[in-house]
């Protein structure tokens, strides 16, 4: 068996690897025998040598130990082991640094994405497409989810495709994998990040399947946190609507003052008016906050920059010496 911890990064290049799949796993201990039982099937019908790299996102659960147990039968896994909880992109991101395969192909460790749609994607791969991403049919997600994913599309929509970037089963092939990697400082998105180095992109439908084993990672405020990155990440639309908005404010309040001279002209002086210019006046420090929150948003995002604060760190990897 001989497991050992190498440490990170350079993998040797031993032999060529088509194929590798990233798989970010926290807390996942129910579904990933299920999961490595079916992936491996895949996978074993490919026909050329894949390996797949699970990324322990650092989980508190069983997870490491039942990764560790299918690594003894598998010498086609790797697990790399994260010292802290990343997030899910930070573990693709080290996932991608560790893997070999000539494509790359991410999926999530819940089973909400079928690994028997790979070989969809790497057809479309086949075909001369750079990325791949998969299009969930019949998303079985909570409300809140499907209202984040919909605003992201709405504020994509700018972009070439109406893209699910939700959805992680995807394929990349390797040089787009490797640009990822290097322009790290803004890669918490990477769907949205790999679209950047390539327009040949394909969209295949997949099926989507309901979460059986665990909740959902993402509560509310994860939520919240991923619309910023992908906002603050990609999109200048929060501050071109905050500027609208105080533009919009502005004027409103421009013009109710000249209404207020002209009626003092002709009716003369009004004295509830100092009702209405609260209201003005909270009006003005509403659009202020809401200025302030992005613009603090945005500075928060610059301060981590500057602060080059690793996306991940990698604790150990382990796969089957050869
Ligand atoms: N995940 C992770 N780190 C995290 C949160 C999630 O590696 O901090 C993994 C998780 O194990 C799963 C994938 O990312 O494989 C997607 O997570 P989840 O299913 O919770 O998200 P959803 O399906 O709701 O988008
Ligand atoms: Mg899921």
């Amino acid at each position: 068996m001989a497991l050992h911890a190498t440490s990170p990064p350079k993998a040797p290049l031993r032999r060529s690897v088509a194929v590798s799949v990233v798989v970010p796993v926290f807390n996942e201990e129910g579904s990933l025998r299920e999961l490595h039982r079916r992936l491996r099937a895949v996978l074993d019908r490919v026909g050329e040598p894949c390996e797949v790299v699970y990324v322990d996102d650092g989980s508190t659960d069983g997870s490491r130990a039942v990764l560790a147990e299918l690594g003894e039968a598998d010498p086609g896994l790797i697990l790399v082991e994260l010292a802290h909880n990343a997030g899910q992109h930070g573990a693709v991101l080290a996932g991608f640094q560790v893997s070999r395969g000539k494509v790359v192909v991410t999926l999530d460790a819940d089973l909400q994405n079928p690994p028997e749609e790979i070989p969809k994607l790497l057809a479309k791969i086949a075909e001369g497409y750079d990325v791949v991403g998969g299009v969930r049919q019949g998303r079985k997600d909570s409300w809140p989810r499907l209202a984040v994913s919909r605003m992201i599309r709405a504020v994509s929509s700018g972009g070439a495709s109406a893209m699910d970037y939700g959805c992680m089963l995807r394929a990349y092939r390797r040089e787009i994998v490797q640009r990822v990697l290097r322009w790290r400082e803004h890669s918490l998105f990477i769907p949205a990040l790999a679209e950047r180095f390539t327009r040949r992109v394909a969209e295949v439908p997949v099926a989507h399947e309901e979460r059986h084993f665990g909740r959902s990672r993402y509560g509310v405020f994860r939520l919240m946190r991923l619309g910023f990155d992908f906002l603050t990440g990609f999109s200048v639309l929060p501050v071109q609507l905050v500027t609208m908005f105080g533009i919009l404010t502005a004027l409103a309040g421009l013009s109710f003052g000249a209404f207020l001279f002209l009626r003092r002209l002709f009716v003369g002086p009004e004295v509830e008016g100092v009702f209405t210019l609260f209201a003005i006046l909270f009006l003005f420090l509403g659009a202020l906050f809401v200025a302030i929150g992005v613009v603090g948003e945005y500075v928060a995002r610059i301060y981590n920059e500057v602060r080059r604060r690793p996306l991940y760190v990698i604790e150990s990897i382990r796969r089957r010496s050869e």
